[in-house]
C-alpha cells in the first residue's frame, strides 16, 4: 500500500512541476512515506530524518504522521510538514506555501515551516480519485492497483484502522480506468491491493465480480490480489483463482497464530478450525496453488503451549512460505493494554524455532517440486 502510496505521492508532485531526484544529495525535499506496524520501523525512520539535520525541507508522510502528529514536531524539528495518508493528495499545495514561505524569509538559518496548518488529518472519506490518476509506476511492466482504502477490523495489535481510517471501496469502474490506463502505458501484470480485499463491495460488484471484470481486460497477461483476511475469504474467491485464467494460482492468507486463545484476544474473528477448513477448501479447489501467510509471534500472555500449538498448524498447513514477525506493541491499540509481554530474548527463540522450521518444510516443498518436474 505504501508503495503505491509513494508512486502517486511522485505522480501528484511531477504533475505540479517537481522533479523526482534519483539520490538523497540532489533532492531540495525529502519526503519520507512512513510505516507504523512495526517499531523498529519506526525507529529507522527517525534515526534518518535526524541524518539530514536541517540541510533539506523534510516531510512526514504516511502512517507515522498520523500516528504521531503534531508530537512529530517536537520529536524532530527538522520536519516541515506531517501528512497522514488520507491526505496525501493535499503535499503539493502544502510543500508549494512552504517554498513561498522560504521565499519571503530567505535563510535565516531555519529549517523551512508551514505558517499556518501543519497537519491534514483523516476524514474517513474516500481519496480524491485523481490520485489514481498520475501516470507515475515505478515499475514499468507491473502497477500496484487500490481497490479499497482503510480497515474495519481492529485486529487488537494493528494500528491500520487508526491511521488509515475505516474501510472504504473504490468505484469498480474507477479501477478499471485505471488498470487501462496502465496498460496503456505497456503494464501487463497488476497486483489488487486492500487491507482485506475479501470484503470489497461496490453496489452489485463483490470481490469475485471485480476478479472478473479485471481478468476480462485486454492487455492484462497476468494478475493477483492482495491481502485476504481469513474470516471473508471463502469458495467464491477460490473458484475464482481456478477459474480465471489470468489470475495468479497463489493465496497469502493470513494466520498470525494456532492457538484459538490467542486469535480470540487478537480479534481475529476466526479459530483454528475455521482456518484449517479454509485452506483445505482453497487446496480442493485450487490445485497445487501457492499458500502463503503471517506469523506474529510473543503477542501479549503467549504461553509455550499456545506456541507450540502453532508450530503445529504449521506443520499441518505446509505453507510454502510464511512472513514471521515478532510482536511489536503499537500505542494506541488494545493490545498495547495488555500485561504479560514476552521479553524480547524469549520472542528471538520462538522467532528463530518457529522460522527454521518453515524453512524446513518450504524447502522440502521446493525439492518435492523439482523432482516432479524431473
Ligand atoms: S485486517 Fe487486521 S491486521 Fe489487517 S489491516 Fe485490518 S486491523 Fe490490521
Amino acid at each position: 500500500m505504501n508503495v503505491r502510496d509513494s508512486e502517486v505521492i511522485c505522480g501528484l508532485l511531477q504533475k505540479a512541476g517537481y522533479r523526482i531526484s534519483v539520490t538523497d544529495q540532489d533532492a531540495d525535499v525529502i519526503i519520507f512515506n512512513t510505516c507504523s506496524v512495526r517499531k523498529h520501523a519506526e525507529d529507522r525512520v527517525w534515526s534518518l530524518m535526524g541524518s539530514y539535520k536541517g540541510s533539506k525541507i523534510i516531510g512526514l508522510v504516511g502512517c507515522m504522521a498520523q500516528n504521531y502528529k503534531e508530537q512529530a514536531f517536537t520529536r524532530d524539528a527538522n520536519i516541515s510538514f506531517v501528512v497522514g495518508p488520507q491526505d496525501i493528495d493535499k503535499i503539493p499545495k502544502m510543500l508549494g506555501k512552504i517554498l513561498e514561505t522560504r521565499g519571503q524569509s530567505p535563510n535565516n538559518g531555519d529549517s523551512p515551516r508551514l505558517l499556518e496548518r501543519k497537519i491534514w488529518e483523516t476524514e474517513g472519506k474516500l481519496r480524491p480519485e485523481e490520485i489514481y490518476h498520475t501516470d507515475f509506476y515505478q515499475d514499468t511492466n507491473h502497477a500496484y492497483v487500490v481497490i479499497s482504502e482503510g480497515c474495519s477490523n481492529f485486529c487488537s495489535y494493528c494500528v491500520v484502522p487508526y491511521v488509515r481510517g475505516p474501510l472504504r471501496h473504490r468505484k469498480h469502474q474507477d479501477i478499471l480506468i485505471e488498470i487501462r490506463e496502465a496498460i496503456a502505458r505497456g503494464i501487463t501484470k497488476v497486483t489488487l491491493l486492500g487491507q482485506n480485499v475479501n470484503a470489497y463491495q461496490d453496489n452489485q460488484v463483490n470481490f469475485t465480480k471485480l476478479l472478473g471484470q479485471v481478468n476480462a481486460l485486454e492487455g492484462i497477461k497476468e494478475f493477483d490480489f492482495f491481502t485476504s483476511h481469513p474470516k471473508d475469504a471463502g469458495v467464491d474467491s477460490f473458484k475464482a483463482i481456478r477459474d480465471l485464467d489470468k489470475l495468479a494460482k497463489r493465496l497469502h492468507l493470513p494466520l498470525q497464530s494456532g492457538a484459538d486463545r490467542i486469535l480470540k484476544s487478537m480479534n481475529r474473528g476466526y479459530a483454528v478450525k475455521d482456518y484449517l477448513a479454509l485452506i483445505d477448501s482453497y487446496r480442493k479447489i485450487v490445485k497445487g496453488g501457492r499458500l502463503t501467510t503471517d506469523i506474529i509471534v510473543g503477542f501479549p500472555t503467549e504461553t509455550d503451549q499456545d506456541f507450540k500449538e502453532t508450530c503445529a498448524l504449521v506443520k499441518k498447513a505446509r505453507f510454502n512460505a510464511a512472513y514471521i514477525f515478532k510482536y511489536s506493541s503499537r500505542p494506541g491499540t488494545e493490545a498495547a493494554k495488555m500485561a504479560d509481554e514476552l521479553k524480547p530474548g524469549d520472542k528471538e527463540k520462538r522467532h528463530k524455532k518457529i522460522l527454521d522450521l518453515q524453512r524446513g518444510i518450504s524447502k522440502e516443498i521446493r525439492s518435492r517440486q523439482t523432482d516432479a518436474k524431473n
